[in-house]
């Protein structure tokens, strides 16, 4: 199974390819994941790219295609992934389409205001990326990830500030994407602001009955 998670920040497109990720046994694919890993190793690349995510702006096309032509060509990713934050742009499709068909695009659809309610209460693991809400999924102990005892960080870019430029860029740049899917039939729309049980129940549905 090819999948493509499509939606604004903050809708949960995480969250549900992670129990897809587990449910179905292929690899979730999130380039922003990718990208905090290199800025976090200090790389060439993590240096170029660091200041566009701190922005709340997209990384340049080239180089998120050419993460993805990469980590596509991998044997794991032989029986199918879930792409969780790629493509973001109409020229990201583009290229996606030259490397690999896709079975499914879903678009977990959410309003602005709840967005950014969940975008600024988020925590995320700095060792293993698992997300909390400090209201809505708090980890038991305060600031300790549950899974693996590691410290919870709050995004730079998951602050005010920066979640509305994230969210303009949204609206600019990865909405047109809803379009293009659509006119080849292959996008699918789920309520993303349901229960994370909820979603993941209409996430499968959609999925298995194509
Ligand atoms: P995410 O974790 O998916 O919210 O991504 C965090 C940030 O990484 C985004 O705000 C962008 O700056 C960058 N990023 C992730 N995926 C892409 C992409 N496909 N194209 C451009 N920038 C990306």
């Amino acid at each position: 199974m090819k999948l493509i998670l499509l939606g604004p920040p903050g809708v949960g497109k995480g969250t549900q390819a992670n129990l897809l990720e587990k449910k179905v046994q292929i690899p979730k694919i999130s380039t922003g994941d990718i990208l905090r890993r290199e800025i976090q190793s200090q790389s060439a690349l993590g240096q170029k790219a660091q200041q566009f995510i701190n922005d709340g702006k997209l990384v340049p096309d080239e180089v998120v295609i050419g993460i993805i032509k990469n980590r596509l060509q991998k044997s794991d990713c032989r029986a199918g992934f879930i792409l969780d934050g790629f493509p973001r742009t109409l020229p990201q499709a583009e290229a996606l389409k030259t490397i690999t068909p896709i079975d499914h695009v879903i678009y977990l659809k959410g309003n602005e205001e709840e967005l950014i309610r969940r975008l600024e209460g988020r925590r995320t693991c700095s060792q293993c990326a698992k997300m909390y809400h400090v209201t809505f999924t708090p980890p038991k102990k305060e600031s300790v990830c549950d899974e693996c005892g590691g410290d919870l960080i709050q995004r730079k870019d998951d602050h005010r500030e920066t979640i509305s430029k994230r969210l303009q860029e949204y609206d600019r740049l990865t909405k047109p994407l809803l379009e293009y899917y659509q006119k080849q039939e292959s996008l699918r729309e789920v309520d993303g602001l349901a229960s994370v049980e909820e979603v993941f129940k209409n996430l499968l549905m959609k999925v298995e009955t194509k």
